[in-house]
Parts: structure tokens; C-alpha cells; sequence
């Protein structure tokens, strides 16, 4: 249920009303956008009378939301939500990108990868120490070191970093971590999503399942959100699909279906989603122009020697030919 404020409403008048809320155990979410003022309702809703709610001075409307998403509900909180990663912002006009190899190998190679991405224009750098490899005899990230060696790389750039947690007994590793990255592979795991909710409010990169629609993407934000953290970026990263010449299918059009869906921010992984570099850029270009807030790019120092992803990762050089062309479709759209 949402309740629409009306404009100018007497503040102390609001104030009363959320404490009504609050005493039927319903708990009040005040969005304040620039056209207006919504208090979304999350807990047993069945009980209110709406009518009741309607005939109160300060407000304007009630209404029943459908969906089974609540806080993550654009209807929620009608303005696009800007999410703060460490100062650099996605989401509501703030374009990020996150760049940086599939997986942590070394303290120079991550130092290095760093450096390149960020004078070709990155904002975050990514670098898995905690991999989720589909073989348990491929090579499985250097684990704490790995978070160690992009630490010093967040000291050499200043680049705020993201890696992906895949285990909570893992987190207080992460207490130096910006972002913390929730893989397709972990989308439903629901116990991960409330124990991460509850325990940080940093932001929480969550990649689509993949074969999660996008109302269980979005039910999986809310697991986050309901434990207390509405810090959550979604990122596509291509799904399953009957097509194999790609490693996935890149589902594009979800960029504006989730923008009338949700406030949160939608972020395109060009990488996992193709699988081939020279697929990396055209795709990023195509998520840059359909008006994602940013892209998760992988790029290696020695793609052919990577110990993971190798094939889709970008080159340094090539990477920044990308962003050049990704600054061209900015300026032409969105400035
Ligand atoms: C990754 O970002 O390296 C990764 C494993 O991504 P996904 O969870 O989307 O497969
Ligand atoms: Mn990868």
C-alpha cells in the first residue's frame, strides 16, 4: 500500500500518521521526491482501512500495490535512486563503470589492471578473490590475499573496489570492501541476501540469475532491502537461453522495463553476457545508449593467461577504445 502526501502538508500532521502506521506494526518507508511525498507501507497491509487513511487532512490517495516487491517498488519511491559507492554515484543520471579482471591473480597484476582502467576513465574497480567456478577443479580465487591485493590497488588508484562474497562466514573480510557483489549464482540465495541485508548498508551488486525473471531479480533485492540495507544496484549479465554461440543471451530491453519497475539502479555486464571480448564493445556501446546507470567490464593484463574468463576479458587498449566510444553515446543522449 502506498499513501500519497498532499503538497505542503503540515509536517507534524505526516509525523502522526507514520506513528499510526507504526502502531498497527506496519512499517513506514517516507519517500520525499521532487513531485511528491509517498509513504510506502510494508508489513500486513490487509488490516488498514483504506478509507479511514484517505479521509486524514494530509492525504491525497491510497493505493493498493500488486506487486509482490515492495521497498524496491518504483511506485514506492517514484525518483530514480542514486546510490553512493565510497563518493563515486550510479543510478538517477550518475553513469559509473566498474572495471577490472574476472579474478584477482597477483598484487602487480591487480595494481596494474587498476592503473590502466582508471586513466581510461573507471570509476570502481572489480577482481574476484572468491570465484563461483562451475568446475571445483578450476582455479577457485586467492581468497583473503586476493581482497589484500585489492586493497593496495584501492591505495595505489583511490578506485573504490567490488568483489563478490559467496559465503557470509566470509564477511568480515570484506569490512574494506565499497561494494559487495552478489552473483548470478547466488541471486536466490536467500539466506546470503538476509544475512548481507542485516549485517551493511554498503551497496550490494546483485547479477541476475540465469534463468531469473525479473520479478524474482526484483524479489531478491527486496530480501535486501526488507533486512535493512536499500542499497542495491541490479546488473544483467545475460541469461540462459537455447542459443550457444554466445555464453549467454543479453536481455537489453530489461535496462528500460526495470527503470518503470523499480527506483534501484540497472547496471549491464557486457563480459558474462557474451563471453567473447570482441563482443564487449558493441554491447557495452548498445547498454550505454538503452540508458543503463553503468557497466561491469572485464578486462585483463594478459587476457590469453588469464586464469579465469580469458576469452571474454578486454585488453587494456581495448578497454579504453571502449570507453572513448561510450563517452561519444553519453554526450550524443544523455548530457
Ligand atoms: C563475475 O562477475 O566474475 C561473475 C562470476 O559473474 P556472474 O555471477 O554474473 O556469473
Ligand atoms: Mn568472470
Amino acid at each position: 500500500m502506498i499513501i500519497v502526501i498532499k503538497q505542503g502538508a503540515d509536517e507534524a500532521q505526516v509525523e502522526n500518521l507514520k506513528r499510526l502506521l507504526q502502531s498497527k506494526n506496519i512499517e513506514p518507508h517516507i519517500s520525499k521526491g521532487s513531485l511528491q511525498t509517498v509513504i510506502g507501507c510494508v508489513g500486513d497491509v490487509a488490516q488498514i482501512d483504506p478509507g479511514l487513511i484517505e479521509a486524514l487532512d494530509v492525504v491525497e490517495s491510497v493505493q493498493r500495490i500488486q506487486e509482490p516487491y515492495k521497498a524496491a517498488n518504483r511506485k514506492f519511491h517514484p525518483d530514480s535512486s542514486m546510490i553512493d559507492c565510497s563518493g563515486v554515484k550510479i543510478g538517477a543520471g550518475a553513469f559509473a563503470v566498474i572495471a577490472g579482471p574476472c579474478s584477482v591473480e597477483s598484487e602487480e597484476q591487480i595494481v596494474f589492471v587498476a592503473k590502466a582502467v582508471k586513466a581510461a576513465g573507471a570509476t570502481l574497480l572489480r577482481g574476484g578473490a572468491f570465484k563461483p567456478r562451475t568446475s571445483p577443479y578450476s582455479f577457485q580465487g586467492l581468497g583473503k590475499t586476493g581482497i589484500d591485493y585489492l586493497l593496495s590497488a584501492k591505495k595505489e588508484t583511490g578506485l573504490p573496489i567490488v568483489t563478490e562474497l559467496m559465503d557470509f562466514k566470509d564477511i568480515e573480510l570484506f569490512n574494506d570492501v565499497d561494494v559487495i557483489q552478489i552473483g548470478a549464482r547466488n541471486m536466490q540465495n536467500f539466506n546470503l541476501l538476509k544475512e548481507v541485508g542485516a549485517y551493511t548498508k554498503k551497496p550490494i551488486l546483485l547479477k541476475r540469475g540465469m534463468s531469473a525473471t525479473l520479478q524474482e531479480l526484483l524479489m531478491s533485492a527486496e530480501y535486501v532491502m526488507a533486512s535493512g540495507n536499500p542499497n542495491v544496484i541490479l546488473c544483467e549479465r545475460g541469461i540462459r537461453t537455447f542459443e550457444t554461440a554466445m555464453r549467454n543471451t543479453l536481455d537489453l530491453a530489461v535496462v528500460p522495463a526495470l527503470r518503470r519497475l523499480t527506483h534501484l539502479p540497472v547496471i549491464v555486464d557486457p563480459s558474462h553476457a557474451t563471453g567473447y571480448s570482441y563482443l564487449v564493445d558493441p554491447v557495452a556501446v548498445a547498454a550505454t545508449a538503452i540508458g543503463a546507470d553503468g557497466l561491469i567490464i572485464e578486462v585483463h593484463n594478459d587476457p590469453q593467461r588469464a586464469k579465469c574468463d580469458g576469452a571474454q576479458s578486454q585488453t587494456p587498449e581495448m578497454f579504453a577504445a571502449t570507453m572513448q566510444r561510450i563517452a561519444t553515446v553519453r554526450k550524443a543522449l544523455f548530457k
